[in-house]
């Protein structure tokens, strides 16, 4: 338990580091932005001088993502806050990702029926569980199977998963599992943190899972990890459940992945 505080607040102050920074960050990249595309307007397309300022535009550009992706995780971003179904979500992100995912991935979506409303920013809550997708995809280079399931969960007892001290209730819990290459205890310990990755320079961010715990905990939520090198990892998000019913979309899309092998 000592040890789970002392990783909240160590993200937490991380936060408000990274928070801090990302904004600051914004407004002086701002400048950049602005003037770089003015400059641009006043030199013709032909002169060499459009390229090099197409450059500066294009990575300020850049810049100004990343900050953004860091004022997630600093859960200082804007959320708008509806009663929303977990289950369309899911759905909705399940259909883009059978478009885009490599066919070697097998998408496999169970969603409960009747799943209670969650209160939430339904864009944020879309990234966070792409964001575990995409992690998922990576960590099956070979190809593999994505479940993706939602439930109704009820926690009677106080649960402690590492950095997350889950207190008795009523959830609306996402599961994302991958048959991937899984994590040591160690990488494990550090995956929340911004900027760290093993996915080497140029490929991964380290902000995935950090805009995750930021966007989770916005939102009252826990997240729980289970990981076993070779086997394969899952990740859960625990939503507390809304009040009363939430109207879901018509038209089941197949639960079960039809690709084409
Ligand atoms: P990035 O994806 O840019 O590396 P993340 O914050 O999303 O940043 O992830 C941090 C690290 O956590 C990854 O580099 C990887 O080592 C580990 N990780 C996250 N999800 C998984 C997974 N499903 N399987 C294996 N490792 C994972």
């Amino acid at each position: 338990l000592e040890e789970t505080l002392i990783q909240t607040q160590k993200l937490d102050s991380l936060g408000m580091l990274a928070g801090g920074i990302a904004h600051d960050f914004n407004n002086i990249l701002t400048g950049v932005l602005g003037y770089a595309s003015l400059l641009k307007s006043t030199v013709p397309e032909t002169d060499k001088m459009y390229k090099y300022i197409d450059t500066i535009e294009k990575s300020a550009s850049r810049a100004a993502n990343l900050a953004q992706q860091l004022l997630g995780f600093a859960r200082k971003g804007k959320y708008v806050m509806t009663k929303l179904s977990v289950n369309d979500l899911v759905k909705e992100l399940a259909s883009f990702l059978k478009e885009t995912f490599d066919r070697s991935i097998t998408i496999v979506v169970e969603t409960e029926e009747n799943l209670p409303p969650v209160e939430g920013d339904s864009n944020q809550l879309y990234q966070a569980i792409m964001n575990l997708c995409i992690n998922a995809r990576d960590a099956m280079p070979e190809g593999g199977r994505l479940y993706i399931k939602t439930e109704f969960y009820l926690l009677h007892d106080e649960k402690v998963v590492d950095y997350f001290q889950i207190p008795p209730g009523e959830y609306v819990r996402v599961s994302v599992t991958d048959t991937g290459v899984g994590m040591t205890a160690d990488v494990k310990k550090k995956i929340f943190e911004p900027f760290y990755t093993t996915k080497g320079i140029g490929k991964g961010t380290g902000l995935g899972l950090a805009m995750v715990y930021g966007i989770i905990k916005n939102h009252g939520g826990y997240i729980t990890v289970y990981s076993e090198p070779g086997l394969g990892t899952t990740v859960r998000l625990y939503l507390p459940k809304g009040d009363g019913t939430v109207e879901e979309k018509k038209g089941d899309k197949a639960m079960i992945d039809e690709r084409p092998k």
